[in-house]
């Protein structure tokens, strides 16, 4: 009995410790250094500025420059 009390309160611990792990992986896991798109490495200067950068600056700019272009489009 004391073995399934003991058990069942483990598996509560780790299921919060996920549940920390996934939440903190939304705000808190640092760029891979590694652009997302192109897979050229993020410049450093870049990374400093924004450690959470998951784009090198030329990605990030074309993707910026799509954007711009669709809201002067607008959407169809
Ligand atoms: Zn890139």
């Amino acid at each position: 009995m004391d073995d399934i009390d003991l058990a069942a309160e483990r598996v509560e611990v780790l299921n919060a410790a996920a549940i920390q792990a996934v939440l903190g992986k939304v705000e808190t896991v640092p760029s891979t250094g590694i652009c997302r798109a192109c897979g050229e490495g993020i410049e450093a200067d870049r990374l400093k500025a924004n450690p959470y950068a998951r784009h090198c600056r030329d990605c990030a700019d074309e993707a910026e420059a799509r954007a711009k272009m669709a809201r002067r489009c607008g959407p169809r």
